[in-house]
């Protein structure tokens, strides 16, 4: 017996000066995950405006902008929430109900997610595939048009995990943590100046941030045409950065580091 892919919707929520939460609603039982927990109030306000009861939250890692909301978010929700976090992290973890290891598979109502470790940002930071629902939640390992800071794990380790993201499907949403997106872009373009997909990339970024509005979530595809830490192995970067005897991970490495710099 195959169940039927459940019918979801996602929002973005932004939180504090620059972080996102999401929410990803299930249509047909009305069950609702929450991606990270940086304050409570405006996931609160958002999932009331829609009706939305809360039954699930994953915390992708342990830094305090990404879980400090959750005792607020248990306080303001009248039903059990089920908290879902790394099994490598429940030392640092708020109390979990659900101690995830790689491969383990997230079980909401019909939907599916498949946990990836994706340490480097940490070490036992998570992201997980949704394919029903074609999205990925990336917080701090693979952003808009970047990654993040390497404040526990190595480059090599952090190259290994963006690697693991990039055969999953070109449309899969990246719901990743920030915006940062605008600083990535013109970090990108010191790096892979040639690239007209980023070049016109840049351009959009520029166009909504004028505007007020949110560049994340992105999709996979752009993300491997145009964000210069997925692209360490691409030859114009590594002629570019005069690496072309380098590893990829050497590459990666190098744009890591320049990044810390910029
Ligand atoms: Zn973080
Ligand atoms: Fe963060």
């Amino acid at each position: 017996m195959t169940t039927a892919a459940p019918t979801t919707e996602i929002v973005t929520i932004p939180c504090l000066k620059d972080n996102y939460a999401f929410a990803l609603h299930l249509r047909e039982t009305g069950q609702t995950l929450i991606v990270d927990v940086p304050e409570a109030a405006p996931i609160v306000a958002e999932c009331a405006r829609r009706g939305w009861v809360i039954t699930d939250v994953l915390l992708t890692h342990h830094h305090w902008d990404h879980v400090d909301g959750l005792p607020d978010l248990h306080a303001a929700t009248d039903s059990p929430i089920r908290v879902w976090g790394a099994a490598a992290d429940a030392h640092r973890l708020p109390a979990l109900d659900h101690a995830l290891h790689e491969g383990d598979v997230m079980a909401i109502g019909a939907l599916r997610g498949t946990v990836y470790d994706v340490s480097g940002h940490t070490v036992g930071h998570i992201a997980v595939h949704f394919p029903q629902a074609g999205v990925i939640f990336t917080a701090d390992s693979l952003m808009a048009l970047g990654c993040g800071r390497l404040f526990e794990g190595t480059p090599a380790q952090m190259w290994q995990s963006l690697s693991k993201l990039t055969a999953l499907p070109r449309d899969t949403l990246v719901c990743s943590g920030h915006e940062y997106t605008q600083s990535n872009a013109r970090f990108a373009l010191t790096i892979d100046p040639e690239n007209k997909a980023l070049q016109a990339r840049a351009t959009r970024i520029d166009e909504a941030r004028a505007k007020g509005l949110p560049t994340v979530p992105s999709s996979l595809g752009m993300e491997l045409d145009t964000n210069p830490f997925l692209r360490a192995k691409d030859p114009q970067i590594k002629a570019h950065l005069e690496m072309t005897d380098a590893s990829d991970a050497e590459c990666f490495a190098e744009i890591r580091q320049r990044k810390d710099q910029f």
